[in-house]
């Protein structure tokens, strides 16, 4: 059972200006690509060949673990974004942010600072705590929540390549044109 690269949920041009069709074209089409092929060559002849992809990030290790947690948080990533996305959310969503963080305002600063400070390649998550409280979590290289307790429910990929195209080395620029783009119903729709 090879894994399969996921079609985008738009258009490879609908994110721009805030994230271009040529970014998405390498980070899609090369990177995202990439951990695919990497991914069923690794598994291909072992006992991970026919385990889905969740089965085998909870339990690969080194290489294989690098290469299938990364297919499963770009397809993420993907999700958490949307050419109708930016703005505040609406409904339970909102109301968690007030009760985990006081309101939305303070939210947005305290996954912006997440999104900054993550050292090198990683992402910055918003997660669902086991208790139903929200929180967030910076993860190095691969690295994601769904091998402990916490649900994801957005994510921002802070690796150079998502945006070193259109930001050159300005992180900070990326995560605010990021806030244009964030997929609200989809968080909401990964809630417990
Ligand atoms: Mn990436």
């Amino acid at each position: 059972m090879a894994i399969e690269l996921p079609a985008l949920p738009w258009a490879r041009e609908a994110l721009a200006p805030h994230i271009s069709a040529e970014t998405i074209d390498y980070h899609y089409g090369k990177h995202h690509q990439a951990y695919v092929t990497n991914l069923n060559n690794l598994i291909k002849g072992t006992e991970f060949e026919n385990l889905d992809l969740i089965a085998i990030i909870k339990k690969a290790q080194g290489g294989m673990f690098n290469n299938a947690a990364q297919v499963w948080n770009h397809t993420f990533y993907w999700n958490s974004l949307s050419p109708k996305g930016g703005g505040e959310p609406t409904g339970k969503l909102a109301d968690s942010f007030k009760k985990s963080f006081g309101g939305f305002a303070q939210f947005k600063e305290e996954f912006t600072k997440t999104a900054t400070t993550t050292f090198g390649s990683g992402w910055a998550w918003l997660v669902q705590r086991a208790d139903g409280n929200l929180g967030l979590v910076s993860t190095s290289n691969a690295a994601t929540p769904i091998t402990g307790s916490d649900r994801p429910l957005l994510t921002c990929d802070v690796w150079e390549h998502a945006y070193y195209i259109d930001y050159r080395n300005a992180r900070p620029k990326y995560i605010e044109a990021f806030w244009n783009l964030v997929n609200w119903d989809f968080a909401a729709s990964q809630m417990a």
